[in-house]
């Protein structure tokens, strides 16, 4: 039987076609319906996605085979293609560079530690924010990812730890963190539906705990605000790299928009909305923002507020001027925000020799091969 003619299923020009997890469940009943079947069809195809993470339409065996093809050729069409899996650490860390429909290229990175699977996802394709030591900065924003193309990155990971696929056995993605290439809250609305599927339980979404997930921003105050009042338990990190504007304008340039005490104040403001801490993100970089001057001015913004302060050992970018921090001194900004009361860890550095951080892989792709205009 020849399914009825559905509504056009593609997006605006230039965007990716829709699915599955582009839709909530009453878009996809209404969508299934569109396509001749009944609503609950919808709900079927969502336990196979989000809850047995498959998408061959052979193994929908509760579905009619014609059904089955039917409905997985218009709400399941590969959104990204894996161009190439590096793997490291002792198998416990898996990078994926993806190429979409249009040739651009995103990354995500699987990150194994004992009792949880951290996935490390991307929000926009290339980024805007321009931050001078970023990798994915230096390239300027291509376009910004669907909710679909967010999702698929997670369902890999989630697929390939089911399967044992990965050092450490069968296992499966308890955190998400977006801190792949792009600024999640300058693409909004794909990545709050995105958060939204990943924590909504089985068969409407994929999950996983609200707490488990971290939406990391540059400070984009006015989105900020905004995601306090989304009545979220989502974790939010700030990516500060300096306490003083006049650095702070050069490293994150966003910054000449909104101020160091801007951007803290909303930090303030989502942790009390949420009751969460927040994640103050430092990237230790040698000789421009790891001054001891600097660690004290940086405890002082943080004393007594609902922070952390998560030291990153800065990952030198191809032809970038700076480096990481001298240890003895990355050690000693560590002590002085600890002797002054500011909770403080560094960073685990996973993926160096697989250039894991921000970009790198893309970037060092779209040399080889340019992507699509
Ligand atoms: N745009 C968002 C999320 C993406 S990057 C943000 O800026 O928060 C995630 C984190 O990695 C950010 O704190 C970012 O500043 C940091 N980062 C980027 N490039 C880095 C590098 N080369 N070394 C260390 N940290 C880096």
């Amino acid at each position: 039987m020849e399914l009825a003619p559905a509504r056009p299923r593609r997006q605006a020009r230039g965007r990716p076609p829709v699915h599955l997890a582009d839709l909530d469940p009453a878009e996809r009943r209404v969508c299934v319906q569109d396509l001749g079947q009944p609503g609950y069809r919808a709900d079927q195809l969502s336990r196979h996605y989000f809850g047995r993470l498959v998408e061959s339409p052979d193994e929908m065996t509760d579905l009619p085979a014609a059904v089955r093809r039917e409905l997985t050729a218009a709400l399941l069409p590969p959104l990204l293609a894996a161009e190439r899996e590096l793997t490291c650490d002792d198998g416990m860390t898996r990078k994926t560079l993806w190429r979409a429909g249009d040739g651009a290229y995103v990354e995500s990175v699987l990150m194994r530690y004992p009792g949880r699977a951290t996935m490390c996802v991307s929000s926009q394709a290339g980024c805007g924010m321009a931050c001078p030591f970023c990798a994915t900065g230096q390239a300027g924003l291509t376009r910004n990812l669907s909710t679909g193309e967010i999702i698929t990155q997670i369902v890999n990971g989630a697929r390939v730890l089911t399967r044992g696929g990965m050092a450490g056995g069968a296992g499966r993605v308890s955190n998400v963190v977006f801190m792949g290439m792009g600024e999640p809250l300058a693409n909004y609305a794909s990545v709050l539906a995105a958060v939204r599927r990943m924590t909504d339980p089985v068969p409407a979404g994929l999950g996983i705990s609200q707490r488990a997930i971290t939406v990391s921003t540059v400070g984009l105050v006015p989105a900020m605000a905004k995601l306090a009042g989304e009545g979220l338990s989502v974790r939010l990190a700030v990516s500060l790299h300096a306490p003083d504007d006049e650095l702070r304008d050069e490293l994150v340039p966003v910054n000449r928009r909104w101020k160091v005490a801007e951007v803290l104040d909303a930090a303030w403001a989502y942790a009390a909305a949420t009751r969460r801490r927040v994640s103050v993100e430092y990237a230790m970089i040698r000789d421009v923002n790891d001054q001891a001057w600097r660690a004290d001015a940086l405890a002082a913004l943080l004393k007594g507020r609902l922070a952390h302060v998560n030291l990153i050992p800065l990952n030198p970018t191809p032809g970038s001027r700076w480096t990481a921090s001298d240890p003895a001194v990355a050690t000693e900004f560590e002590a002085r925000l600890a002797r002054r009361g500011i909770p403080v860890t560094v960073r685990d550095t996973r993926g160096r020799e697989i250039d894991a951080a921000c970009g790198q892989l893309a970037a060092s792709s779209q040399k080889l091969a340019p992507s699509a205009p």
